[in-house]
């Protein structure tokens, strides 16, 4: 049977208050499936059971993350390494030229 607010998001567990179109915590709505509405899409490709929606949301938002804003590590340790290279450079260079 479908879930209808209020009640426990199935997908996720926080309180859904009572009219909600949506969970406020993860997203999930009458649409994008309660996870008891599985069985209506059936014939769809749809992740399994054990399919965890909460660190789905969590990797999406990382890669978001890192497409949109700050460099990773490697691209940090990368800039580092050139930034001595460079003053290095530039210092063997004063002393052979001064
Ligand atoms: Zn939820």
């Amino acid at each position: 049977m479908p879930f209808r607010p209020p009640g426990q998001c199935p997908v996720c567990g926080e309180w859904v208050p009572r009219g909600a179109a949506a969970c406020d915590d993860c997203g999930a709505c009458a649409k994008s499936g309660w996870k008891d509405d599985a069985e209506t899409y059936d014939g769809l490709d749809l992740p399994d059971e054990d399919f965890d929606y909460d660190d789905f949301i969590k990797r999406e938002f990382d890669n978001r993350a890192r497409q949109l804003g700050g460099p990773t590590r490697e691209q940090l340790w990368r800039w580092v390494g050139l930034a001595v290279f460079i003053v290095m450079v530039l210092g063997y260079l004063i002393s052979v030229f001064r």
